[in-house]
């Protein structure tokens, strides 16, 4: 019935998430609110963390990919799960450090760092940058040069994988913005390029194929690829790469027909192809990076809101208006995302009444979701639950229309505490002059 093991439903008829009844969180928290199950994160971080060790050869670890959903208690749990963790700006960067995360352990991606960001970064101690082209590693290299240090460094490469997602989220093409493609050539020239600068430590190369794959073997596919352009490269240079980093990606379930993969499984193939090829190839097994975001949070994430307006058009269609919408969930606007949403006061009922779940924004397309099945009278502040929303939500959410931004509460061991407070309306305007 439901698609993570962390929802239930209690003796009230009521939604619990992480064995908390999600009625009684949003009348102490009030609604729109963000709720993330700590718990359920530590595990992902754990399976990931596990099976790599398992399968993988020494130093290979997951990196969280904060860009799925960034705070300074995210940083503080990554921290404490050993996790290195994957940033993409100054503003990631700086939560992390203001977290007291060792940015030894971060990986600096991006497709456009500038010159303020990559001075900004190494400042602060980010232990690997991932170079995106040659402007990034002349850039890299000259500030490097300028303070006296080797900067460790990996190449952002498109293996020109298709990965039948979404076409937003689909990086590891030859046509992408992202990366050196290894068909034309250019990873090798871009290569060449890196291993001839005075400053740069070259530890290896990345990629990133996709977001929210499903497709049986696109990591193993991506793998291979890589490995015998590093086995190329051990040819032409001499150079062996000692990290390889495939990227985020694993799919999750935001509705009961969406597969659940087992992370575990996923990673003990990959191993096996890794160790494979190596030795096909005779070259010594990299570490293995992985780059998940929404596979760490996205189940550990739901949404309440209140219901205000029903309004029913007969012939044509009904609409169910929510006090959130697309300032703090924008996925179903920009990706026509799937989601699975609750009557969280009324779970027991029959849900014949099929409508849009929309937002309050001024914006016809501010929509959660189409034909969302919901009780026949459902009403003015009726409780909906929207779930797995702990990915790509609050890092994506707005202050669109001068809505506040809700606050993160999480849940821990049966506890629940602010991580992030709700914004006040004199939040809204701190910036104004
Ligand atoms: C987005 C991204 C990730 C995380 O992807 P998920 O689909 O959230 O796992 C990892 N690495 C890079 C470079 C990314 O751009």
């Amino acid at each position: 019935m439901f698609t993570c093991d962390n929802l239930g439903v209690n003796d009230a008829g009521r939604l619990t998430f992480a064995g908390q009844d999600a009625a009684a969180l949003a009348e102490r928290y009030g609604t729109p609110l963000y709720l993330m199950d700590e718990d359920r994160v530590r595990r992902n971080c754990r399976l990931y963390r596990d099976a790599m060790r398992a399968h993988f050869a020494e130093g290979s670890r997951p990196l969280y990919a904060g860009k799925a959903c960034a705070f300074k208690q995210l940083y503080r749990i990554m921290s404490e799960e050993g996790m290195g963790v994957d940033v993409v700006s100054r503003g990631e960067i700086h939560t992390a450090a203001q977290a007291g995360y060792d940015l030894a352990n971060a990986y600096f991606h991006g497709n456009n760092k500038t010159d303020v960001d990559v001075a900004f970064a190494m400042e602060r101690g980010v232990g690997y940058f991932v170079a995106d082209g040659a402007e990034e590693v002349s850039a890299i290299e000259a500030e490097a040069a300028k303070r006296g240090i080797r900067q460790k460094v990996l190449l952002r490469l498109t293996p020109g994988i298709d990965t039948h997602t979404y076409e937003a989220v689909n990086t590891g093409k030859v046509d992408s913005k992202f990366g050196a493609a290894v068909e034309t050539g250019q990873a090798a020239e871009l290569t060449a390029f890196a291993l001839s600068q005075a400053h740069l430590d070259l530890a290896g190369f990345h990629c990133h194929v996709g977001s929210q794959v499903f497709a049986e073997d696109v990591f193993e596919r991506a793998a291979i690829i890589m490995l015998e352009f590093i086995a190329d490269m051990r040819k032409a240079h001499g150079y062996e790469a000692r990290q390889l980093d495939l990227g985020g990606g694993y799919g999750v379930r935001y509705v009961a027909d969406d597969p659940a993969l087992d992370i575990a499984e996923k990673i003990a193939s990959v191993g096996k192809t890794v160790r494979e090829t190596c030795a096909r190839l005779g070259i010594r097994a990299p570490a293995i990076l992985l780059e998940p975001g929404r596979s760490i949070v996205a189940d550990a994430g739901l949404t309440l809101y209140t219901v205000g307006a029903v309004k029913r058009i007969p012939g044509y269609k009904n609409y169910v208006s929510i006090d959130g919408g697309m300032a703090d969930n924008p996925r179903f606007a920009l990706y026509r995302s799937r989601y699975t949403c609750l009557p969280a006061g009324r779970m027991n009922e029959p849900r014949p009444f099929v409508c849009d779940l929309v937002g309050r924004c001024c914006e016809s397309g501010d929509v959660i979701q189409k034909d969302v099945s919901l009780p026949a009278d459902i009403r003015r502040g009726d409780l909906i639950a929207v779930c797995t929303t702990g990915a790509y939500n609050y890092s994506m959410a707005s202050n669109y229309n001068r809505l506040p931004r809700p606050p993160v509460v999480m849940l821990r061991g049966g506890e629940a505490y602010v991580a992030v407070r709700r914004e006040s309306l004199d939040d809204l305007t701190a910036l104004d002059v």
